[in-house]
């Protein structure tokens, strides 16, 4: 994984300021958000949200939708405004201009797309056809990995967690089209009702593909066969977060003795890279690969070949590739009803592959210069409260907290866009097809990547693009990241209370920082390295801490039997609990914190805040969707992430006058104290 600790969900924003607790009532908290109904100490979120949730059903194309899902739609509108607005003039050749209107336009054809069929995939299925003895195996892999997906096991260029100044290559687990060990492994109904949908996935693709008859049946059996014993190599989930045991740098000369006889000059030719050495991230699922590759029959090998590209390419072409997929990934894997709209789809296509074009049209248009300063500002608060809450830690020792506020202070802060931008000029947009261009798109990124391999990191790449909803901390390099299109309501807002802004954005800023100290993060020192900088005593007083909310967490019962992970949950958990802490700490700093009984909307400040924390997280979803997340994010589901964290906040206990015999209620000694 490129970017640790990186948060799929949402998050993040921004400022400060704030004052005009004066008035009655205010536009940033809506009553009607609210369920009053409900005792606040009982179900919290409920008692939050319950009328968000009422009022915002979920719509037929979602899984899941939230408030963080609306502002997203939001944002797609207005991003879909400046592309068709491209798309209404002709631009000169290999301009930026003419990259997003013209994929855009390439992409909404839906009458070229159902023309073409699968035309625009045959040069692709015709190099695997052509494939006669294992190299060319190895070969074709190399290649399908530069813009389709992962077959087999994953190349990627990025830090090396050791030396993180430096960029080298790493080799990580992957090829499973059902992303998780799990789906291939686990006994319940569920998870054979989706391998049985998934095969007939398979089959339902090759035939669109134009395969027919023995063959189809054949590939799909031979491509489950594969991808399961690839699952049973597969490191857990709950392992991938531990990052020592996913770093293994070994020497180019060393692979097939270290971990298994494989072609690695055919395979490290075809991809262009030249090195001395890399990191194997996980060792016995590549091993399992280069196994497979060498025992099983060629027929088998080059099924599993075209179903990569198949199912990397289903999204860009044809209308029964598209349904197809959608019906797997779409409604049996998620609960959705109906595919998104084309333009929603196009939208993020051009989004992702121009992304930075993109970013920079948006960000001209639609982010203020002055959320930037109240950005910096709200951090430069939160870094303070922070600082403060280390070194009152009861429980670590002074040594440890001195390289923890050394941490904190090196801290890199990105905010709403980055400095320069990326040169697209190498990548062609033009009018062959849809697909290819989306595979250009990818192997412009790889080349992209592969460029940096041997090179100093650039500590001023971004890795998210500024339209996107988000926001990230990344270990290596010891940043925070907050891009503009994060830095709105409900996250922030430019003329709201401070307690609307501490519980929304603070909140948010504050999970990124408690990243660089979370359960991987605080394996990282100041300078991005994995080195264990802790104190010995302390290094077993955080985990006990921290057990006490993988403890709690695991006791949650999501849906019917099905309860959450703790352990594989930790870190957000951590990030939402040291957020949430860090947050109320600088509030309370604040003239509106400080002032206990004045009441706007009703509610205090303190209350005020706790309301804006759960407002973020405000979401319907789906029961597939409940059981999907709960294998696959590491974030906890937005009801869990305000009633599972908040009963571990004093001050919430007091904002609210939580009593025991509560629902939420935990007794102190229950609650964990960690930052
Ligand atoms: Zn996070």
């Amino acid at each position: 994984m490129r970017y640790l600790l990186l948060l799929a969900t949402a998050f993040t924003m921004m400022t400060a300021c704030n004052n005009q607790k004066s008035a009655q009532s205010s536009q940033d908290l809506n009553l009607g958000d609210l369920d009053t109904t409900i005792v606040p100490g009982n179900d919290f979120y409920q008692y939050a949200t319950g009328g968000w949730q009422k009022a915002n059903p979920i719509p037929d194309d979602y899984s899941r939708y939230g408030s963080f899902d609306k502002l997203r739609e939001e944002n797609q509108k207005q991003i879909q405004g400046l592309i068709e607005e491209l798309g209404k003039t002709t631009h000169e050749k290999g301009t930026n201009a003419q990259k997003v209107g013209d994929l855009y336009k390439i992409a909404m054809d839906s009458v070229k797309l159902n023309a073409d069929g699968v035309a625009p995939l045959k040069s692709y299925l015709e190099t695997v056809a052509s494939v006669a003895d294992k190299k060319d195996v190895v070969r074709c892999m190399a290649s399908i990995g530069k813009y389709a997906g992962n077959p087999f096991f994953g190349f990627y260029v990025g830090a090396d967690d050791k030396n993180s100044s430096m960029n080298i290559a790493h080799l990580t687990q992957g090829g499973l089209g059902l992303g998780d060990r799990d789906y291939y492994l686990a006994q319940d109904d569920h998870s054979k009702m989706i391998r049985e949908e998934y095969a007939k996935l398979i089959t339902k693709q090759f035939e669109n593909a134009g395969f027919s008859g023995e063959d189809v049946a054949k590939a799909a059996k031979s491509i489950l066969e594969i991808e399961t014993e690839l699952a049973k190599a597969h490191v857990t989930k709950e392992i991938r977060r531990i990052p020592e045991l996913n770093y293994h740098k070994i020497a180019i000369a060393d692979l097939n003795a270290q971990v298994a006889a494989f072609d690695w000059d055919t395979y490290f030719g075809e991809l262009g890279a030249k090195m001395d050495s890399l990191d194997v991230s996980q060792i016995a699922p590549i091993a399992k690969a280069a196994e497979l590759i060498a025992d099983k029959p060629l027929e088998e090998l080059k099924a599993y070949l075209n179903w990569n590209l198949i199912n990397s390419a289903a999204g860009y072409l044809s209308d029964d590739f598209v349904n197809a997929n959608f019906d797997f990934y779409g409604k049996v894997l998620s609960g959705s009803k109906q595919l998104r709209p084309r333009w929603k789809r196009s939208v993020d296509a051009v989004g992702g592959s121009l992304g930075e074009v993109v970013g920079q049209l948006y960000v001209e248009k639609y982010f203020p210069a002055e959320a930037k300063e109240r950005m910096l500002h709200l951090v430069e608060n939160l870094q303070i409260s922070l600082r403060e809450r280390i070194l009152q830690l009861e429980w670590m020792s002074k040594e440890t907290k001195e390289k923890a506020t050394e941490k904190l202070a090196t801290f890199y802060v990105k905010v709403g866009y980055p400095d320069k931008w990326r040169d697209y000029s190498t990548l062609e947009i033009k009018d062959d097809s849809y697909l290819q261009n989306m595979f250009r798109a990818s192997e412009f990124e790889y080349n992209d990547m592969l460029n940096d391999l041997g090179k100093p990191v650039d500590r001023d790449k971004w890795y998210m693009n500024p339209q996107t909803v988000n926001a990230y901390y990344n270990p290596t390099t010891n940043e925070i990241c907050f891009p503009a299109g994060i830095l709105q309501p409900p996250f922030f807002y430019m003329h709201g209370d401070d307690a609307i802004n501490y519980g929304g954005i603070g909140v948010v800023i504050g999970h990124e920082m408690t990243h660089g100290f979370d359960d991987q993060g605080r394996k990282y020192d100041k300078y991005g390295n994995m080195t264990d900088w802790w104190a010995a005593e302390d290094a077993p007083k955080f985990e006990e801490r921290a057990n006490v909310l993988v403890d709690h967490f695991n006791g949650i019962v999501v849906l019917d039997t099905v309860h959450a992970n703790g352990q594989f949950t930790l870190g957000e958990n951590i990030a939402d609990y040291g957020g949430l802490q860090v947050s109320y700490n600088a509030f309370l700093k604040t003239e509106e914190g400080q002032s206990t009984d004045e009441k706007l909307d009703g509610f205090t400040p303190a209350q005020r805040f706790f309301l804006s924390y759960a407002t973020l997280w405000a979401c319907n979803v789906r029961d597939a969707e409940i059981l999907r997340l709960t294998k696959m994010d590491p974030h906890s589901l937005g009801r869990w992430r305000v009633n599972g964290t908040l009963p571990h906040i004093d001050a919430w206990y007091e904002a609210f006058n939580v009593q025991s015999g509560d629902v939420l209620y935990l007794p102190k000694e229950k609650r964990a104290v960690i930052w």
